[in-house]
C-alpha cells in the first residue's frame, strides 16, 4: 500500500450526571418537550451564576483514569465565544488553557495487533441547545426554532493524537470507548442519540515520496459503521486527488448519509476565532490526593482486566473473552450463567452465537431479554439426557428467547423430544435402502458419502427428531450389511 491514512479524533462523550454542568435543570432531556428544562443558568440570563457539578468532575475524572490520562490536580474553566442562536449566553463554558486530564493513552486490537492510540487532552464542557427547522426541503418555513433544553449539558471532549492508521482502527477505538464508559456508568455511549460524537481528522501520506495531504475534518457521523464509511470514502477521494498530482481543500466536511458521501461543510479560513478567556464566575478545580485516591477506588472492572480474568477463571480462548466482556451487562449474565450451570465454553458458545444473534436482531441489551441463566440449565440438562439434539436446541432457542418459556415446555408442547427408539429408526433406513439401492451401491463402491443421504431420509421422515449419533451408526451397521 503506497497511501497511507493519518487519523485522529476528537470525540464529545455526554455525561449521565443528574443535573446539568452549571445548574440544577436535569440532564437527560432527550425525550423533553422543547425547552422544559431551561432556567436563568443555563440560558445565560443576566446575572446568574453558575455552579459546576461535582457528579460532572467525578465523571470525567473516572474516565480519564479508565482512559490512563495524567489527571491534573488544577484545572480552570473558560469562554469559548461564538455566536449562533443556539447559544443564548454567546459563549460555551469549555476548559482551553488547563484541561482536567492531558497524556493517555487506549489501547486496540489495530490491524497490526495491539496498539496504543495517544490520548492528547480530556477536558470538560457544556453542550449548546439545538435549532429545529420546521418543514423539508419543499415546505420550509421561513423561521426556525430554538430549543435550549440542551444548552449546559455536561460533555467530555477527548482528543486523540493521530495515532489512528485506517478506518477500521477509528471505528475500533470508538467501539471501545464506548465499551469504557458504559462499563464506568458515565455516559449511554448511545452514538444514535448523540450522547457519543466523534468529528474525525484525516490526512494522507504517499510512503513512496513521503509527501502528506492536507487536513480533513468529517463531521455528523452518528454510528459506529458510518465513522468507518465516511473515512474509508474520505481516504479514496483524497488519494484520488494525491494521484493526480494535487491536494484536497483543507476544510470540514459532512457525512451525508442519503448519498453516501462526504460533502463540503466550511473551508478552514471560515474557522471563528473564539476568543477564549478565563471563565470569571467559576473558581479553578483543585483536587486532593485523597479524593484523587476514592475516585481511583470507585473504578469497576474494566472490559480489558475482566477479558483476562475471563480467559484465566473460565480457560477461555482470548476471542471469546473479549466478545463476552465487550458490554458489561453480556459479561454479567455470562457469569451468572456459569453459576448456575458450570460450562463456561459451552455457555460462550451459545452466547456468541444465538444470543448475541437474537439480540442483534431486536437491537436490545440482555438486561432487556427475558432470557435468563436457568434457560440455559434447562436446555443443557434437555441436551445432556438426550431428549433432543442440539439441532433441535438451536431451532427452539428463538421462541425460548422470545417468549421465556422454558425449553422443556416448548419441547413437550411441540412433541420435539428426540427419537432414540432403534427399531423404529432401522425400519426407516431398511425402507430409505429399498427405495434408493443406487445410493446403497455408491455405498459399498466406496462413496462413504452416501452415509448422509441416509441419515437425512431418516431426519426428515422424524422432521429432525431422531438422535443423530444413533441413526448415523444405525445406518452405518446396515449398510455394512451387520
Ligand atoms: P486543530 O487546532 O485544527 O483543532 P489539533 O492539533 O487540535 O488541530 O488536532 C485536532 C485533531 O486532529 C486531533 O485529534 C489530532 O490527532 C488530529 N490531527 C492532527 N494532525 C493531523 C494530521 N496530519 N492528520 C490527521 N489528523 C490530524
Ligand atoms: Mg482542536
Ligand atoms: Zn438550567
Amino acid at each position: 500500500m503506497r497511501y497511507r491514512p493519518v487519523i485522529g479524533l476528537e470525540i464529545h462523550v455526554q455525561l449521565s450526571t443528574k443535573t446539568k454542568a452549571f445548574c440544577s435543570c436535569p440532564a437527560d432531556v432527550f425525550e423533553l418537550p422543547p425547552n422544559t428544562a431551561i432556567c436563568p443558568v443555563c440560558t445565560g440570563q443576566p446575572g446568574a451564576l453558575p455552579v459546576p457539578s461535582e457528579e460532572m468532575i467525578r465523571f470525567a475524572v473516572k474516565t480519564a483514569l479508565a482512559l490512563n490520562c495524567k489527571v491534573h490536580k488544577y484545572s480552570r474553566f473558560d469562554r469559548k465565544n461564538y455566536f449562533y442562536p443556539d447559544l443564548p449566553k454567546g459563549y460555551q463554558i469549555s476548559q482551553y488553557f488547563y484541561p482536567i486530564a492531558t497524556e493517555g493513552f487506549l489501547e486496540i486490537d489495530g490491524d497490526e495487533g495491539k496498539k496504543k492510540v495517544r490520548i492528547r487532552r480530556l477536558h470538560l464542557e457544556e453542550d449548546a441547545g439545538k435549532l429545529v427547522h420546521e418543514g423539508d426541503s419543499i415546505t420550509r418555513a421561513s423561521y426556525s426554532l430554538v430549543d435550549m433544553n440542551r444548552c449546559g449539558v455536561p460533555l467530555i471532549e477527548i482528543v486523540t493524537e493521530p495515532d489512528i492508521s485506517s478506518p477500521r482502527e477509528a471505528r475500533v477505538f470508538m467501539e471501545k470507548l464506548r465499551s469504557i464508559v458504559r462499563y464506568l456508568g458515565v455516559s449511554t455511549g448511545d452514538m444514535e442519540k448523540g450522547a457519543l460524537r466523534c468529528d474525525a481528522n484525516i490526512s494522507v501520506v504517499d510512503t513512496e515520496t513521503g509527501r502528506q495531504s492536507n487536513r480533513v475534518e468529517v463531521k455528523n457521523m452518528n454510528s459506529f459503521r458510518f465513522v468507518e464509511r465516511a473515512l474509508e470514502y474520505e481516504f479514496e477521494r483524497i488519494v484520488k486527488a494525491m494521484e493526480r498530482g494535487e491536494d484536497v481543500e483543507r476544510e470540514t466536511r459532512g457525512w451525508d448519509m442519503a448519498t453516501k458521501t462526504t460533502v463540503s461543510m466550511r473551508g478552514k479560513e471560515e474557522e471563528s476565532d473564539y476568543r477564549y478567556f478565563p471563565e470569571p464566575d467559576i473558581p479553578p478545580v483543585v483536587l486532593s490526593d485523597e479524593y484523587l485516591e476514592e475516585v481511583k477506588n470507585e473504578l469497576p472492572e474494566l472490559p480489558d482486566e475482566k477479558a483476562e480474568r475471563f480467559m484465566r477463571e473460565y480457560d477461555l480462548p482470548e476471542y471469546d473473552a473479549k466478545v463476552l466482556t465487550s458490554s458489561k451487562e453480556l459479561a454479567e449474565f455470562f457469569e451468572e450463567c456459569v453459576k448456575v450451570v458450570n460450562r463456561p465454553k459451552d455457555l460462550s458458545n451459545w452466547i456468541m452465537t444465538e444470543v448475541l444473534r437474537e439480540l442483534n436482531e431486536r437491537n436490545i441489551e440482555i438486561t432487556e431479554s427475558k432470557l435468563t441463566p436457568q434457560h440455559f440449565a434447562d436446555l443443557f440438562k434437555l441436551m445432556d439426557e438426550g431428549k433432543i439434539s442440539i439441532k433441535i436446541a438451536k431451532e427452539i432457542f428463538p421462541e425460548v428467547f422470545e417468549t421465556g418459556k422454558m425449553p422443556s415446555q416448548i419441547v413437550e408442547e411441540k412433541g420435539l423430544v428426540q427419537i432414540n427408539d432403534e427399531k423404529l429408526i432401522e425400519e426407516l433406513v431398511k425402507k430409505a435402502m429399498e427405495q434408493n439401492p443406487k445410493a446403497v451401491e455408491d455405498y459399498k463402491a466406496g462413496k462413504k458419502k452416501a452415509i448422509g443421504f441416509f441419515v437425512g431420509f431418516v431426519m426428515r421422515e422424524t422432521k429432525g427428531k431422531a438422535n443423530p449419533e444413533l441413526t448415523n451408526r444405525i445406518v452405518q451397521k446396515l449398510l455394512e450389511g451387520k
